[in-house]
This record gives structure tokens, C-alpha cells and sequence, in this order.
């Protein structure tokens, strides 16, 4: 950098002393320096505005300014500007105060040659430079902590993901970053994405033309305005075999940053950033994601795969008190198969276990709403969670659900009731009321099933 011409804004009111310095510096090395001389603190900032410069020299007695203080005004103007600091007063205190105050060198006026002189423009330059980058540095290891929290702070994917793309465009001053999502070898798809408001122009590719395959091309038109990241993440789905092999990662999608208005080139650190925040995205995506298979796991039965007792009793809580509030009716469907120990005895445990499962689809498949729950009760018992229904529309599941069982048509050959499988059922519907617990609906439901198998199985009997 030192063959360069640099530009020097020498601020010194003396004119005997400017015209020194440069003759000093044209002494040692002729033409290498470009001197702006002002007398005044005001011009220098006029200065500053109107041309670039590499350093400043600085008289600390101006008629506008006078002292250490001078330091401090000018940095205001010229933070990125290295200073060097010309004074008369030959102290150790004020230079060391000088230097604390951020002027990267002090020389006392009449001691100093050519050669000094030079050598403290360069290093000055230099060191400003090294300052600047560590800040600089330790300014994006903030900013990447502060985002990685951020984005870790949820396990919800599509907030993770919206975070990201936001934090990023506003870090990167582009018009736009988003995430896609690879669904396939052939597609992929916007998982989140952010776009500068005034920018909603025609020029933004739209999601269905970004494929796969095109990436590259778009790249090459565009190539100054397209960052791309891949975001790996390591393969969940792979069994882990002991001895634990090597850690297979798979592509799950990218990190594409976009400037539309004017070409840019991306900075290394931009890039090497952008690639730190992918690793995080995707570390937070896995979490995302076992977290979600875990509550799947935490709310599954793992025989029939619809939702096990626990999660029945929070739906059916979550339901009395929401329902209660509504003054609005709560059915419950108790079912439990007929003579399932002899069907056991008969055909082997597994065949029962088989069966169950039958069982519970065909009671899945029957219930229609979205707000309705099907639930493993306990062996071979059944739950269904009505809300919003009064006893005849529940009532009329539960015969549905009775008629489906017997369709599916088991063979049960030693069952008193039928030669196949068939079910009993108890209804009960309340209005609920949050002075009351809801195994009040469970107890009434309870008795209707006993009914309905003391009647002689495989029927319906309701209770209000
Ligand atoms: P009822 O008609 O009065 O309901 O007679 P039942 O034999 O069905 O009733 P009981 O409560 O005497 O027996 C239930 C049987 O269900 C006993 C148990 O072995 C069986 N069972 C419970 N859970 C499972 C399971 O997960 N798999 C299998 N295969 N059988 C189960
Ligand atoms: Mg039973
Ligand atoms: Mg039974």
C-alpha cells in the first residue's frame, strides 16, 4: 500500500509549519503524499466531506480549537480516519492522553525528520487499519451471538426461519434473503423470506422459477447480486448403529441473499458470516425438528398411532374448561372391544395386537371434524372426544363406528356375541361446567358402556 499516493489533510494554522511538513515528506519521498492543508477545525470538516483521505494530521492549537479535546471533535467527524497528532508541547502525559483519546501517534513539532515523520504516517495508517478490523470483528461476534439466540429462541421452525432471513437482510443491507427448503432433488420451495418494502419490483425472481437446476444460471446473470449458502444439516432419519459411523449431512436447503438495485460484491467476511449463520440455522432446525418428533412420540400410541391417554386427558381438560366457558355441549364416546381376552386366547397375542390396530383406524376414519380426538383409552379401550356435539350427533358416531367394526368383519369364532369382532359403547354429553372436574363426563360415559355390555354387547346406549 506504501507505493500508493496518499492523501494527507494537514490541519496546522501556522503556515511555516505546513509548508515544513511538506517539504519534509517531498524531501524523502517526492510525490507520494497529497496535502490538503486547512488552518481551521471547521474547514478540516468541510474537508472531510468533500474528499477522501487516507490520515490527518492535527495541530492541537487551532484559532477554533485548542487541546485534547481536538482529538475528540475531530474523531466525531473522521471515526474511520487514523490521526495523528502535531503539537509543540512536548509532554509525555498529554501524548499518552492523546493516544488513549484514539490519535494513533503525537510528534512534537521541530523534533522530528523526514524519515520519523513517514514512518509514523504509515504505521499510523496501518494500525488504524488492524483496529478497524478487530473492531469490526468483535462487532459481528456480537451480532452473531445476539442472532443465534435469537434464532434459537423458539423451536418453532417457521419462526426460527423468519427470524433468520429478517436479521440477516437487515445485517447485510440487501433487498432480499430468504431460505428455501429442498423438498426434492427437483423442487424446492420458500421457506422464509424477507424483501426491503420499496422493493417489490418486477426484477425479484419469482419462487416458481427458482428450481433447483436454475440456481446456477441465476448465479451467472447474476452473479454480483446473489449469495448462496448451503445449509447442512446432519441426517436424523439414519439409524445409529454401533460403532457410531460417520455422521452422514444432508443438504436441507440454502440461505440466499439478493441485491436487485445495485451490483455488489460480497465482502470474504460477509460470506464466511453468512456461512457461521447457516450452521447455526440448521443446528436449530434439527432441534426443531427431534423436538416435534418428540412431542409426536410424547402424544402417540405406539401400537394403534393415534393419540395415547395422555394426550387424551389435556384435550379433554382443554375442552370442559373451553367449553364451559362457551356454554356449549362436550360428548364423549367410551368404546371397548367385546371379548377381547378370548380373542386373545383364541388367536395369540399378536393377532390381538393386530387387531386393535384395525380397530382404531377404522374408529380414526369414522370421526370427520378436525376438533375431534381419538384416543387409546387403555388396552382395549377407546376414546372419543367430541366437542361442540350434542348426545344424538354423538350417538350417531358412535353407530357409525359400531358398523364400521363389524364390516371390517375379524373373525372372532369363539365370541358369544358375534363370529367376528364387534365393539360396545357408552355416550355422555354435558355441558360443562368449570365447578365440576371432567370425569364427571368420563363416569356417565363408564356407565353407559357397562349398560351397553350388559345388554349384551356390540351396541350403543347414551347417557345425558
Ligand atoms: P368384555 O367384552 O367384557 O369387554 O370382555 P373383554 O375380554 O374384552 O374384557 P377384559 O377386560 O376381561 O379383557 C381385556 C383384554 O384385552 C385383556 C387383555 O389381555 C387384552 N388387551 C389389553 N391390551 C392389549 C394389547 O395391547 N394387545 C393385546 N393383544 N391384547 C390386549
Ligand atoms: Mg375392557
Ligand atoms: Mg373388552
Amino acid at each position: 500500500m506504501y507505493d500508493k499516493l496518499l492523501s494527507i489533510l494537514l490541519v496546522e494554522d501556522t503556515l511555516a509549519e505546513a509548508e515544513l511538513i511538506e517539504e519534509l515528506l517531498d524531501e524523502v519521498i517526492p510525490d507520494r503524499f497529497k496535502i490538503t492543508t486547512v488552518k481551521r477545525l471547521t474547514q478540516a470538516f468541510e474537508q472531510l466531506t468533500a474528499a477522501e483521505f487516507n490520515i490527518i494530521l492535527l495541530d492541537l492549537s487551532l484559532p477554533d480549537s485548542r487541546g485534547i479535546d481536538t482529538i475528540a471533535q475531530m474523531k466525531e467527524k473522521a471515526f474511520n480516519l487514523p490521526i495523528i497528532v502535531l503539537t509543540s508541547l512536548d509532554d509525555s502525559d498529554t501524548a499518552l492522553e492523546a493516544v488513549r483519546r484514539g490519535a494513533q501517534d503525537y510528534l512534537v513539532k521541530g523534533n522530528f525528520a523526514g524519515e520519523l515523520l513517514i514512518r509514523a504516517i504509515h504505521y499510523g495508517i496501518e494500525r488504524h487499519s488492524i483496529e478497524t478490523r478487530l473492531r469490526q470483528q468483535a462487532e459481528r461476534e456480537r451480532l452473531m451471538a445476539r442472532m443465534v439466540e435469537r434464532i434459537r429462541n423458539s423451536l418453532d421452525l417457521t419462526v426460527i426461519l423468519q427470524n433468520t432471513v429478517q436479521e440477516v437482510r437487515q445485517f447485510l443491507q440487501t433487498d432480499r434473503v430468504c431460505i428455501y427448503q429442498f423438498q426434492s432433488k427437483r423442487a424446492n420451495s420458500i421457506a422464509a423470506e424477507s424483501v426491503c418494502s420499496n422493493n417489490r419490483s418486477e426484477r425479484i425472481i419469482q419462487p416458481s422459477s427458482l428450481e433447483l437446476e436454475n440456481l446456477d444460471a441465476i448465479a451467472d446473470r447474476l452473479i454480483k447480486t446473489i449469495l448462496i449458502v448451503p445449509i447442512w444439516k446432519t441426517d436424523t432419519k439414519q439409524k445409529n448403529h454401533y460403532p457410531l459411523k460417520k455422521t452422514h449431512k444432508q443438504l436441507w436447503g440454502q440461505l440466499v441473499a439478493n441485491n436487485y438495485n445495485k451490483s455488489r460484491e460480497w465482502q470474504e467476511w460477509e460470506i464466511e458470516f453468512l456461512k457461521q449463520l447457516a450452521t447455526q440455522v440448521a443446528v436449530a432446525i434439527q432441534q426443531s425438528e427431534l423436538y416435534l418428533r418428540l412431542q409426536e412420540l410424547a402424544t402417540l400410541d405406539g401400537l394403534t398411532q393415534i393419540a395415547n391417554r395422555r394426550h387424551f386427558n389435556d384435550t379433554l381438560n382443554l375442552e370442559w374448561n373451553r367449553l364451559a366457558r362457551e356454554q356449549k355441549p362436550l360428548s364423549l364416546i367410551l368404546c371397548d372391544v367385546d371379548h377381547f381376552k378370548l380373542y386373545n386366547d383364541t388367536n395369540g397375542h399378536p393377532s390381538g395386537d393386530l387387531c386393535l390396530q384395525l380397530v382404531a383406524k377404522e374408529i380414526a376414519r369414522s370421526v370427520k371434524r378436525s376438533s375431534d380426538l381419538v384416543a387409546r383409552y387403555g388396552g382395549e379401550e377407546f376414546a372419543v372426544i367430541l366437542p361442540d356435539t350434542n348426545i344424538e350427533g354423538a350417538t350417531y358416531v358412535a353407530m357409525q363406528i359400531r358398523e364400521q367394526i363389524e364390516k371390517l368383519q375379524i373373525p372372532h369364532l369363539n365370541s358369544p356375541t358375534m363370529p367376528h369382532v364387534t365393539a360396545s359403547f357408552g355416550v355422555s354429553t354435558m355441558i360443562p361446567s368449570l365447578n365440576l372436574p371432567p370425569n364427571h363426563l368420563i363416569e356417565a360415559a363408564d356407565r353407559a358402556l357397562f349398560q351397553a355390555k350388559g345388554n349384551g354387547r356390540n351396541q350403543v346406549v347414551q347417557i345425558t
